[in-house]
């Protein structure tokens, strides 16, 4: 039998909160895309890369994209830096089938606001607060291996509302300590590619090295990986041809 392909993930991360802020520097020691591909790490059916915002083009050439199956992103103080022609180039991908993860603050990065077409904004409260993460859609890929609950110990607050199209499906809600709850799992189809919003993981707290969130992580990578492609910008060809014999 044919071995299968392995999904090829590219890990993006602005990395920058991680060489100004010694907490952060001292949570994520290499990074949150270290974390984060480290999470990815050791599975027979995943290659995961890692790449930067200041790296040439962002990490995320023609050539990279091209060879990645699902991109995840995280972002917070560079947004605004992200230059729009790379944003062009990571929406199209999606359009023809590569899937994305955007964690996070991601909800405020171009390529998320670009891909929902909203302002994505939301309540926030830095208080290492509870978080507890209720599973709405019980059964679903994504949620393999998690229980009808878990509970990250410390993070930040984000809360309804949410400025995001209605999704596909709501996968997870979060409550807070301070009452306040959040669609904290969300997928998408954008084109032929998958997008899956991921809530937790703000940059001081060790989120990405909990077990549930590592499960969800690679779990989604699979869900998110492309079982076709479309090519986009197609001039309707066989449609003409087909009028032309006519
Ligand atoms: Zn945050």
């Amino acid at each position: 039998m044919a071995k299968t392909r392995e999904i090829r993930v590219t890990v993006w991360n602005e990395n920058i909160h991680e060489k100004t802020h010694a907490e952060v520097q001292k949570c994520y020691p290499k990074g949150i895309h270290g974390a984060i591909a480290e999470a990815l790490a050791g599975q027979s059916d995943i290659q995961a890369h890692t790449a930067t915002q200041d790296q040439p083009e962002h990490g995320l050439t023609q050539k990279v994209l091209d060879a990645t199956d699902v991109l995840t992103w995280w972002g917070h103080m560079g947004h605004g830096d992200v230059k729009d022609e790379i944003v062009d180039r990571v929406q199209r991908r999606v359009l023809e089938g590569m899937g994305i993860i955007c964690l996070h603050s991601a909800h405020f990065s171009k390529i998320f606001r670009r891909l929902m077409g909203t302002a994505c904004q939301l309540k926030w409260r830095e208080a290492a607060e509870r978080e507890v993460l209720w599973v709405t859609r019980p059964g679903h890929e994504i949620l393999q291996g998690i229980d009808d609950h878990f509970i990250i110990p410390h993070e930040e607050m984000y809360g309804e509302h949410f400025d995001i199209p209605e999704p596909d499906e709501t996968i997870l809600i979060s409550s807070f300590t301070g009452g306040e709850v959040f669609r904290s799992g969300c997928t998408w189809r954008r084109g032929a590619g998958k997008v899956f919003y991921f809530r937790p993981g703000h940059e001081t707290f060790p989120t990405y090295y909990q077990s549930e969130v590592k499960t969800i992580l690679l779990n989604a990578v699979r869900w998110a990986a492309p079982v076709g492609a479309m090519k986009i910008d197609c001039p309707h060809k066989p449609e003409m041809d087909w009028f032309a014999k006519k």
